[in-house]
């Protein structure tokens, strides 16, 4: 059986036995934040649980790395929407150890890019379009100073709330310890 099939099957259970009924809440945050992470598998489960969060108590924005890439795009819409529709008061964004994001090379995913078919004229007219994929495609050298970027780009995003305190931390996806980067309140 493949894995769609599986999730359908085993959805069917889950309505029908009333599973959902331990996680009925409503779409705003009980304690009124958005958090910005990682999509790292490691932290799944152990995020929430290490930050004693549960269903409906925060809005959880994530991408490959916490990075806002882009203060027009899709993960900085998503963080303002979180404040001016959602009620979230303050923001958090949490960067992780040994993330992939870490040290990634853009040469790398490239070469895997042209290993599944992807011809090397799509990145030159890429280039010529004046599209520079190699830096979009680029990680971070040092999570600490990515976090500390992301927190000062959503801080002085010219339509960020500038009562909305924005944190920084770091957690360890073995442990779940959090280290403070940026405390928000300070700022
Ligand atoms: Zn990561």
């Amino acid at each position: 059986m493949n894995l769609l099939q599986n999730i359908l099957d085993f959805n069917k259970g889950f309505v029908d036995e009333k599973k959902y009924e331990q996680f009925e809440t409503t779409k705003f945050p009980n304690k009124k934040m958005v958090i910005l992470t990682c999509m790292d598998t490691r932290l799944l489960e152990l995020l929430p649980n290490a930050l004693n969060v549960k269903n409906g108590d925060v809005k959880i924005v994530k991408n490959a790395g916490a990075l806002v890439t882009h203060p027009f795009g899709s993960i900085m819409r998503s963080l303002l929407v979180a404040v001016y529709q959602l009620q979230a008061k303050e923001v958090l964004v949490i960067g992780h150890h040994d993330c992939g994001m870490s040290g990634m090379k853009p040469e790398g995913i490239m070469g895997e890019m042209k290993n599944r078919g992807i011809h090397d004229e799509i990145f030159d007219t890429l280039t010529y379009s004046g599209i520079d994929v190699k830096g979009w495609l680029h990680g971070f050298e040092n999570v600490n100073s990515s976090v500390a970027h992301s927190v000062d780009v959503i801080k002085n995003h010219p339509l960020m709330a500038k009562d909305i305190p924005v944190h920084g931390l770091v957690i360890d996806p073995s442990t779940g310890k959090l280290d403070l980067v940026v405390n928000g309140y300070e700022d």
